[in-house]
């Protein structure tokens, strides 16, 4: 009988040197320890044996299981730390998983974009609630009385400030304009800063038109501000974002915060200055309405206009994006639709 253990326990130690991985590892220690297990078969026949040969027998039978149990822990410690992460042989022809990342929108890519041209130039930015009021959307900015701008037809008034005036009346910001005296009433002069953010507008929506959409003001106030240091800034900024020069064109325009006041084209380099509908078929597009503040707003932000001057450019957002893909539908970039969003990554 001790030879048969003797037996088993070589039998065993070798099975357990064979193992190469966890599972099989299971498998043999039932074999060699579970209740159906040859050293349990041993001790089972014991019965006819004296009680010292049952004594010795039983040692010796519980020796083996410890030595049995010892060497598997010994093993299963080297197979897990030899184990790989990977679960069999590896397949390389199988196709890889598509990692999903986000990505900016094209339009905050571009505001991200000016962001770094102004404040490269000195510039802070600044931002303010999309909710204002007739004061600073209007009232400041030496906008008439009767401006057709203030009408329910361009701006949108929220319910309930209707019969009001002044600060009382409420509006969604109908341009960023009105964050200029904001701002100026804040900090003073001398200043030089932006502030971008979202207008609304209750109009019809084209190819170049949104009832909502994406404005960015820059605003220069200081003592002696020529209107060639405008210009020089302006060819600045869109050399900056374009990455090369743009040819640029100024008009005299007319907006009742600037005297004088500019628009600002830039050739389209959706047709190439060839004509399309972006452009309206003329080869330019509006992208800047700026132009010298005028006296009545810096006297609204509490400025000397007679020791002060400065320098609006207003920057259509939308607009530069659409020059910068050659996109020719301004809707398109509002639309969620991802099967257009998902190509600007
Ligand atoms: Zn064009």
């Amino acid at each position: 009988m001790e030879n048969k253990l003797e037996k088993i326990k070589e039998k065993g130690l070798q099975k357990i040197e064979k193992v190469s991985i966890l599972s099989e590892l299971d498998e043999v220690r039932k074999e060699l320890l579970g209740k159906k297990s040859e050293i349990s078969d041993v001790l089972k026949s014991m019965s006819n044996l004296s009680i010292d040969d049952k004594k010795k027998i039983g040692m010796l039978a519980t020796d083996i299981k410890n030595i049995f149990s010892n060497k598997m822990t010994e093993k299963e410690e080297q197979l897990i730390s030899s184990m790989s992460v990977l679960e069999g042989p590896i397949d390389f022809t199988v196709p890889g998983k598509k990692v999903n990342g986000g990505a900016l929108h094209p339009i905050t890519q571009m505001k991200y974009d000016l962001d770094d041209a102004f404040l490269s130039l000195g510039f802070e930015v600044y931002s303010e609630d999309d909710i204002s009021s007739e004061k600073y959307a209007f009232d400041n900015l030496n906008f008439a009385k009767n401006h057709p701008a203030r009408q329910s037809m361009d701006t949108y008034w929220l319910e309930g400030t209707e019969d009001k005036e002044g600060s009382e009346r409420l509006c969604l910001r109908p341009h960023l304009t009105g964050g200029s005296v904001r701002y100026l009433l804040e900090h003073g002069a001398p200043a030089r800063f932006v502030y971008p953010g979202r207008v609304y507008r209750n109009e019809t929506t084209d190819a170049r038109h949104e009832r909502a959409f994406f404005q960015y003001e820059a605003l220069i106030v200081d003592k002696d501000i020529s209107f060639s240091s405008g210009m020089v800034m302006i060819q600045t900024i869109l050399e900056k974002v374009f990455g090369r020069k743009i040819n640029v064109r100024m008009r005299e325009g007319f907006f009742p915060f600037t005297e004088p006041g500019y628009e600002i084209d830039m050739e389209c380099l959706v047709c190439g200055g060839k004509g399309c509908k972006v452009c309206n078929h003329n080869g330019w597009i509006e992208v800047m309405p700026g132009g010298v503040i005028h006296p009545n707003v810096l006297k609204a932000a509490g400025l000397d206009s007679n020791e002060w001057t400065g320098f609006y450019i207003n920057i259509g957002l939308d607009r530069l994006v659409m020059m910068r893909y050659g996109v020719d539908d301004v809707r398109l970039f509002h639309s969620s639709d991802l099967r257009f969003i998902m190509q600007f990554k």
